[in-house]
């Protein structure tokens, strides 16, 4: 579903990403662990495009993304069709950022009905469903501000549900919480697994990623520096690296 090739980012003269392999599979959990300033987010980032990259290829869904591709050059795609492909790509981050003037049920309608032109009487219906299946239906007429933190995520979770993407990004999806109300949130996101959707999960959450994940990557230093099932990564890590910060995490 996901498939990069020797992903490079730069900024400035600070290379972030430095040569990034990695394959999702459809209907597998990612989970991509490492120290803080190791590249992760920009990574999930590039994935949907919202950075450009200086080297190497992004693919979701077998298409190239941000990019088309002549003679072996890349060339931007026109915003309109990175809007396009960013559809395909559901993104949760830390801080849930939902709009704060609408409520619970008109954040989950809104993408559907603004930008993918559903019909807002079947729009409602599902985010209705949404919202049961993260728990909340009860809530649909609370604003933000009414709401806890995992609440708020939760809701965030389901306004990018609500797009029907192929794939969900999670950055640091809990790591804003109160610890009383991670989780829900995790709950929502092993419930996400269970029915096959296809994840990339950015987290210090090893409790999660161990139950959840088909896949565990460790990244340093704009590096894959290994990548397995949990069983592999956490049990038996190959390298040094992995090591020690498995050690200072658990
Ligand atoms: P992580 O999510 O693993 O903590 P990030 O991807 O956020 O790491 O950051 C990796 C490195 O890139 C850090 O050194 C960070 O300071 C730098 N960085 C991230 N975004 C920018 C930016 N927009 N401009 C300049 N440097 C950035
Ligand atoms: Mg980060």
């Amino acid at each position: 579903m996901v498939r990069l090739r020797g992903v490079r980012k730069r900024f400035g003269s600070l290379e972030v990403l430095k040569g990034i392999e990695m394959d999702v599979h459809a209907g597998e959990v990612t989970c991509l662990l490492g120290p803080s300033g190791s590249g992760k987010s920009t990574l999930l980032r590039c994935i949907n495009h919202l950075e450009t990259i200086n080297g190497g290829r992004v693919t979701v869904d077998g298409e190239l993304v941000g990019y088309r591709e002549r003679r072996g050059e890349l060339h931007e795609l026109h915003p309109r069709d990175v809007a396009k492909q960013r559809r395909k790509i559901g993104m949760v981050f830390q801080r849930f950022n939902l709009f704060p003037h609408m409520t619970a049920l008109e954040n989950i309608m809104e993408a559907p009905v603004g930008v993918a032109k559903r019909p807002k009487a079947q729009v409602r219906a599902d985010a209705m469903e949404l919202l049961e299946n993260v728990g909340l239906s009860d809530w649909a007429g609370h604003y933000p501000a009414q709401l806890s933190g995992g609440q708020q995520q939760r809701i965030a979770i389901a306004r990018a549900l609500a797009m029907k993407p192929k794939i969900m990004l999670f950055d640091e999806p809990t790591s804003a919480l109160d610890p009383e109300l991670v989780g829900d949130v995790l709950e929502v996101m092993r419930d996400l697994a269970s029915a096959g959707t296809t994840m990339v999960v950015v987290t210090h959450e090893i409790g999660f990623a161990r139950s959840a994940a088909d896949t565990v990557v460790f990244m340093d230093d704009g590096v894959v520096v290994e990548s397995g099932s949990p069983e592999q990564v956490f049990d038996d890590p190959k390298s040094r690296r992995t090591q020690e910060f498995l050690e200072s995490v658990l």
